[in-house]
């Protein structure tokens, strides 16, 4: 049984690159994610007597997260020769740096088949949410988009881009068994945060590699661009699915290493349960548009308008997420009108009472 405060201590004091035993061959090590408002991104080490390491996630494209591996790879008295890769999701915090350490052979397990689908869904998105961010920039910050014959686009820093290199992606979905030094775990889907995010459970360790599905203090985002993607559905049955497993030790790939996940689960699927309340709500009082609804939604800092653009662009992924909920609930109405969507209640006021998240 692992000692949560003492862990949490050792973890606060540790470096980057620092490795921080957690369990017998399994290591925490910090990974820096510069200029960005995360920090920090926690991959795990998990060595085999074989000589193999495998690491869960690897951090942004960016030389500080590349030598906090090299670093803790060295620590461990470890070389890139055999190393394996598992990538709990497609965010470029959890996947950027293979640009960097990825070499020939390097096996790398994903639920993906190649990360041109990440490219492709992201160029669809980006289809949708260009002319939103130039509705909800002030006239300083269009100066950070570009105006292209495909529409705005928002600039975006090197280490937010998606991946530039193909490694081959070794596919694992729900029940695989991953072999990790003395541990198995077993690959959960995950859907909602990302399309392709998964957990890894070691069931007889009573723990759970939780990647950006559960946090112990930040509320995962969870966004959708189109109506036929669900996204805040998904992530709800995810949470559900993982809601009653035994675990007695949750590894999160930001912030801290917490138990509690029952608790932590019903913390979230409330939060969304209020927040499709709200958003209900605002469509109910007369908001049609996602610019209007976001602006109006209650957040964590007031002044929506005065928002930096990248904060504006979460916050219309998240509020079009509950929107696209409550659409496919039949709880409101949506029309499109070129690249846009409007919001409304339906001719039958009798579908006003909600039974969400039941
Ligand atoms: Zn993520
Ligand atoms: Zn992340």
């Amino acid at each position: 049984m692992v000692d949560i405060e003492e862990l949490d201590e050792r973890v606060a004091a540790a470096g980057f690159g620092e490795p921080v035993p957690v369990l017998d061959n399994l290591y925490l090590v910090r990974i820096p994610l510069p200029d960005n408002p995360l920090k920090v991104i926690n991959s795990y080490f998990i060595l085999g007597d074989d000589g193999t390491t495998t690491i869960v996630d690897v951090g942004f494209n960016h030389p500080d997260s590349e030598a906090a591996l090299n670093r803790a790879l060295a620590s461990l008295g470890r070389s890139w020769d055999k190393v394996q890769i598992v990538l709990t999701h497609s965010h470029p915090d959890h996947t950027g740096n293979l640009d960097r350490i990825w070499r020939p052979g390097m096996p790398v397990f994903a639920n993906l088949h190649s990360f041109q689908e990440v490219k492709n869904l992201m160029a669809m998105e980006e289809a949708v949410y260009g002319p939103l961010l130039l509705q909800a920039a002030t006239l300083e910050q269009q100066a950070d988009m570009t105006f292209t014959d495909d529409g705005p686009r928002l600039h975006v820093s090197a280490e937010l881009l998606p991946l530039e290199s193909y490694p081959v992606f070794t596919y694992v979905s729900d029940g695989d068994g991953l072999e990790c030094g003395p541990y198995t775990f077993e690959v959960i889907e995950t859907p909602g945060h990302d399309a392709w995010h998964i957990c890894l459970y070691e069931r007889s360790r009573r723990l759970l590699i939780s990647g950006d599905h559960i946090l112990e203090r930040i509320t995962p985002s969870v966004s959708s661009w189109f109506p036929a993607f669900n996204a805040l559905d998904a992530f709800l049955a995810s949470l559900r699915k993982v809601r009653d497993l035994p675990v007695d030790l949750i590894l999160p790939a930001h912030g801290r290493p917490f138990a509690g996940l029952v608790e932590r689960v019903d913390f979230l699927l409330e939060h969304h349960r209020e927040r499709l309340e709200e958003i209900y709500e605002l469509v109910r009082a007369g908001h049609d548009d996602i610019v209007s609804i976001s602006q109006h939604a209650t957040w964590r800092y007031p002044d929506w308008k005065s928002w930096p653009l990248d904060q504006k662009y979460f916050s219309m992924g998240e509020t079009l997420a509950h929107l696209i909920y409550l659409v496919r609930q039949g709880c409101i109405l949506q029309g499109v009108c070129g690249y846009e969507y409007y919001f409304r209640m339906p001719y039958d006021r009798r579908n006003t009472a909600l039974a969400l998240c039941s």
